[in-house]
């Protein structure tokens, strides 16, 4: 199974200096006293796969996530960064079984299943360069993928964001894209939050309809319907 194999937090919220957090495959129980950073740990995979703003990881703004021991420096600028490395040995099996490897738009207009997948939805370059970018999750050895997401904040308060995969510098939509095709998404439920479960029971047919729809994946598809209706 794809899975989170460590979360390596430095200096975010209550985890000052640098923590290694092992997860192992199938069930993960972290137990701690309340106020010992439980939830923050999860807010940390919020964080760096960019799957929420700084209010869905009880921030105000991205600054106030990093650990305020290190605002003891103020003519320095301090960085906060969070690295989750996924074993994906699983995904890669399965995505060998279904495609082969496809890197350049040639080769893909010489692979006809491609070519006529991509033809029936658009048969414009674009949709090509996107299904061939969807194919390349880069898997490290052992079968590792790792997206970290550092944050550094300048002594007047402004700061930078940045993401990496595989410590490559990474533009959010990209790390979006590929985090898609683990079939991980930023309004899906891979990560349930405190609270989620007791306003999943307080909500409305409709409501629960949705989070239905997102979990089969067939929300992801009324959303590129209505983007392709305003366009
Ligand atoms: P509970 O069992 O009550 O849910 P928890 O283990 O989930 O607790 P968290 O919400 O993860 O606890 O952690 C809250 C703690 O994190 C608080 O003590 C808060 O002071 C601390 N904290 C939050 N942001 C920062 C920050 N930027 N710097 C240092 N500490 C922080
Ligand atoms: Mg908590």
């Amino acid at each position: 199974m794809v899975h989170v194999k460590s979360v390596e937090l430095t200096n975010f919220k209550s985890f000052s200096g640098t923590s290694r957090v092992p997860l192992l495959e199938g069930f993960t129980v972290i137990s701690g006293p309340n106020g010992s950073g439980k939830s923050n740990l999860l807010d940390s995979l919020l964080f760096c796969l960019g799957l929420a703003s700084s209010k869905g990881m009880r921030a105000d703004r991205l600054p106030d996530l990093v650990n305020t021991n290190q605002s003891g420096k103020p003519r320095s600028a301090v960085e906060m960064s969070v690295t989750v490395t996924f074993d994906l040995s699983d995904y890669v099996t399965s995505s060998l079984d279904k495609s082969p490897k496809i890197s350049t738009v040639e080769e893909a207009e010489n692979n006809p299943n491609l070519v006529r997948i991509a033809g029936e939805i658009d048969n414009s370059k674009e949709t090509k360069n996107e299904k061939i970018r969807s194919e390349k999750i880069q898997v490290q050895k052992d079968g590792e993928w790792s997206v970290t997401r550092r944050l550094r904040v300048n002594p007047q308060g402004t700061y930078t964001s940045n993401y990496y995969i595989n410590g490559i510098s990474s533009t959010l939509t990209e790390l979006h894209q590929d985090l898609a095709d683990l079939h991980i998404y930023p309004e899906g439920y891979n990560i349930v939050l405190q609270g989620d479960v007791t306003s999943i029971i307080s909500m409305n047919a409709n409501e629960r309809r949705e989070i239905i729809d997102e979990l089969a994946g067939v929300a992801a598809f009324d959303r590129k319907i209505n983007q392709a209706r305003k366009t």
